[in-house]
Order: structure tokens, then sequence, then C-alpha cells
């Protein structure tokens, strides 16, 4: 794919933020990769453009039937200077699979990568290189076609924007009060749960925001047609360690499969430890953490990459895990992701693609 590149000049460059207070997905970079897509044509004008409004029709498909389809990933600044991206190739046939649920054109994954690594090597300079920090990369699709009845679009953009973003844990690991909602779920089996669409957060803001009205952090979904089994912890995946096993819910239709999930079973199978993907009920993990075999639980994504739980409230009844503190194997996990994602440690899985 030949990307043409419409850069700005250094005059009209954007000065950079401070570093030490980034937050996330407030500053977006000078450019962005942009390519427009119509049946019959396929995609097409591939381009690195400054950074700038779309211009949509009113009656674009997107604005009234949601067809957004979007990717996350980040771009880590070594001490070496280098910059490196975690596993980008899962990311793309993530993004096809997205795709192929909500009715929209696949994208090949190696111009999807290479997209990405010629937008980040021109905006390079927006790495931050403060440690935690990073450049948060957010591929999307949206259906453009301007058209009112329901039916798959025939025109789409995809674009990829940048934002460099602050490190999650800058006062440390904080484990977080969650709440077990049993009146909203995320996800139902058949539905798309599995898929990174849109809607999906959109539907999830409720009872996030309720849940944080009463003082918790985030909200813990479970299983649309039961409520009885564990799905996700807002919007990341969930595992427990009870007793000496791993255990985190299989992805059965309503999970998203998230890369870090699998980093985790991956690493946690390679330390001997003893993993396992199935449903797990609520009464299960609930009574083993009034056992006190539940040892740790915490979700994982992108974002935070391990987001340590301190507590879980349920029907009324708070249960804590680890006495509130983070566990070794969440600290442990956090600590080899990082330093494998800054190029501090070997990458013995082959996970690396260095700019
Ligand atoms: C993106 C996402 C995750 C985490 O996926 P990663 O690939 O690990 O970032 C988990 N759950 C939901 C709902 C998500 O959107």
């Amino acid at each position: 794919m030949e990307i043409e590149k419409l850069l700005k000049k250094e005059a009209e460059l954007k000065p950079l933020p401070d570093e030490a207070n980034l937050g996330f997905g407030i500053h977006f970079t000078d450019h962005m990769f942009k390519m427009d897509y119509s049946q019959g044509k396929g995609w097409y004008e591939p381009k690195i453009i400054p950074y700038d409004n779309f211009s949509l029709d009113p009656a674009a498909v997107v604005l009234h039937y949601g067809q957004a389809i979007f990717e996350g990933l980040k771009a880590y600044k070594g001490k070496d200077g280098k910059i490196r991206l975690f596993r980008p190739e899962e990311n793309a046939k993530r993004m096809n699979k997205s795709a192929w649920r909500m009715c929209m054109p696949k994208i090949d994954e190696q111009e999807f990568l290479q997209a990405i690594m010629e937008l980040v090597k021109i905006e390079s300079r927006w790495v931050p290189s403060q440690k935690g920090t990073s450049l948060y990369i957010r591929p999307f699709m949206i259906a453009s076609e301007p058209f009112l009845g329901v039916r798959p679009a025939t025109d789409y953009i995809f674009a990829i924007i940048l934002t460099p973003v602050g490190a999650y844990y800058a006062e440390g690991f904080n484990p977080v009060k969650i709440f077990v909602t049993d009146k909203f779920v995320r996800a139902a089996k058949g539905g798309v749960g599995e898929a990174k669409t849109a809607g999906n957060y959109a539907a999830s803001l409720m009872a996030s925001e309720e849940a944080k009205k009463l003082g918790f952090t985030q909200v813990l979904w479970l299983d649309a047609a039961e409520r009885k089994y564990v799905e996700e912890v807002g919007t990341m995946n969930i595992f427990f360690l009870i007793d000496d096993c791993l255990v985190t819910p299989a992805l059965s239709g309503s999970i998203l499969p998230g890369i870090t999930r699998d980093s985790v079973l991956r690493l946690a199978a390679d330390w001997g430890i003893k993993t396992e993907e199935r449903a797990i009920s609520i009464d299960e993990v609930l009574e083993s953490a009034e056992s006190g075999r539940l040892k740790e639980c915490f979700g994982t994504g992108t974002a935070a990459v391990i987001s340590p739980v301190g507590s879980l409230y349920y029907k009324g009844k708070s249960y804590e895990v680890n006495g509130g503190k983070t566990g070794e194997l969440a600290q442990k996990l956090f600590n080899e992701i990082t330093a494998i994602q800054y190029g501090d440690k070997e990458d013995k899985f082959g996970w690396i693609k260095e700019i």
C-alpha cells in the first residue's frame, strides 16, 4: 500500500503537552491516518494528513445505526529510545473479527500494521518517555454512507488517531472497589459483546455511573441469561487466583477476547501456574473470598495492564480480597508485561514489534 503523506510544516506543529500531566485521551497528535471504502471499489486513498474534523453527511449510517468499531494499543518508548508495539498483529485480527460481526469491510492485516507503523514513525516526537507513559493508538472504522434504511452501509471511513497518555498508576497500584451488578448486563450470547463496537460502551455507561455514585470504581458484569456467571469488569477481562489456580471466564461469546488476557494466561502457564478458562459463578467467587481461598482478583486490559481488585460488593455485602491489597501475582504480571513492553526484558514470546 502506498500511503500519501500531506504533512504539516514545521512551524504549524503543535507544542507537546506536559508529560507529567497527560491524562488519557485528551491531547491528539499533529496527524492522522485515513482511508475510504466504497462497495465495489474497496479501500482507496490511504493517506496521512493533518489531524482535523471529518466531514460527514447527517444521514451517515454510523450516526443512526451505530456501525462503528475500534481498537486500542500503545507505542512504548524504552530507555534505549526505541519505540515498541505490543502484539499489534492481534489488534489487526480482532479488528477484522469485529468488522465481520458488524457487517463492515475487512482491512488487510499487513496494511493495518503498515498504517500504524508509518503514522507512529511520523509522530515519534509525541511518544512520551517518562515511566509508565505511552502513545495510545486508536484505529477505528465508521459507516459513512448517507442512507436511512437498516442494512449494512456501502461506504466506510477507516482512521487512526494517536494520543499521548500518562502513567495509569502514577501513585502506585491502588486496588479498586468493585460493584457487582445484577440489574444491568453488558452483553448477551449471540449479541455483540465479542466485538469492540461503539454501542457496547454506550450500553455500559448507566451501570458504571450508578456504581460511581455509590463510591465504587467499576462494575463487575454477570451473564445476561442467569445473572450467575462472571463475565468482565468494566472494560477489562477478569482473573481470580483461587488456591493456586488462576481462573478466568472462558470466551463464551459475550466476552471481549483481550490481548492482555491472553498474555496473562501465557505468562502464568510459562511460570508453571495452573490456569483455567471456564465458567465461574459469582457464588463461587464470593464463597472462596469468605473461606480465604480467593487469593487475588484483578482486571486486565491495554490501558491499565493489570488492575487489582480490593473488594467486591454484591447484594448489600462487601467481600474483601487479599486484605484489600495488591496481590503478589498481580504485581509480578504487571512488572513482567510492562518490562517486555518497554524493552527492559527479553521478548521471548515474540510479542514486540519495533517501529
Ligand atoms: C478492549 C477491551 C478489553 C481488553 O482488551 P485488551 O486487548 O487486553 O486491551 C476487555 N474488555 C472489553 C470490553 C474491552 O473493550
